[in-house]
């Protein structure tokens, strides 16, 4: 969804977003019942853990102290494809919710995206509907609103 303003060869060179340490367990991506038995599917060997009304790749420790997704391939990047879950579609975009309202903010430990103006973030979130995607899909999969986190910048507010 970002191929606009991300080149592919810029996140197979990072894959930072594919790896999360104690602090940032929490941006770990949420599957809906539906993507989640896909995925079963097509990897039996990955298995989940119950989230609200999501699920969560279920992920060990490594010797390191991070948790790697376990839908990584350390040589190809993510094997799953068209079904990778939306969070990872948009990200370092993500959705939170503050003071009532839904606010599309940054990342910040994107190299590749927060190195950007920020007037260039917000205007890709204006072409092609990206923002109204996003505000859309949060819609009918709230769990994938997060509790809005310090230290992420705010690009855009949902007024309603
Ligand atoms: S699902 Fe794929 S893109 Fe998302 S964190 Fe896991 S490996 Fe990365």
């Amino acid at each position: 969804m970002l191929k606009n303003i991300l080149k592919s060869s810029d996140c197979a060179a990072c894959r930072i977003c594919c790896v999360f340490d104690n602090y940032d367990i929490w941006e770990s991506p949420v599957l809906d019942n539906e993507l989640k038995d896909r995925v079963s599917k097509r990897f039996p060997e990955l298995s989940f853990v119950k989230k609200g009304d999501g699920w969560l790749f279920r992920m060990t420790g490594s010797e390191d102290g991070l948790f790697y997704c376990p839908a990584l391939d350390h040589s190809t990047g993510c094997i799953l494809g068209e079904d990778k879950p939306f969070d990872c579609k948009i990200w370092p975009y993500r959705i939170m919710e503050l003071g009532g309202k839904k606010v599309i903010s940054i990342a910040s430990i994107c190299p590749t995206m927060y190195a950007k103006p920020l007037s260039e973030l917000c205007e890709e979130l204006d072409k092609n509907g990206l923002a109204e995607k996003i505000f859309a899909f949060a819609k009918t999969h709230p769990y994938i609103i997060k509790p809005y986190e310090k230290g992420y910048p705010i690009l855009m507010v949902k007024d309603d």
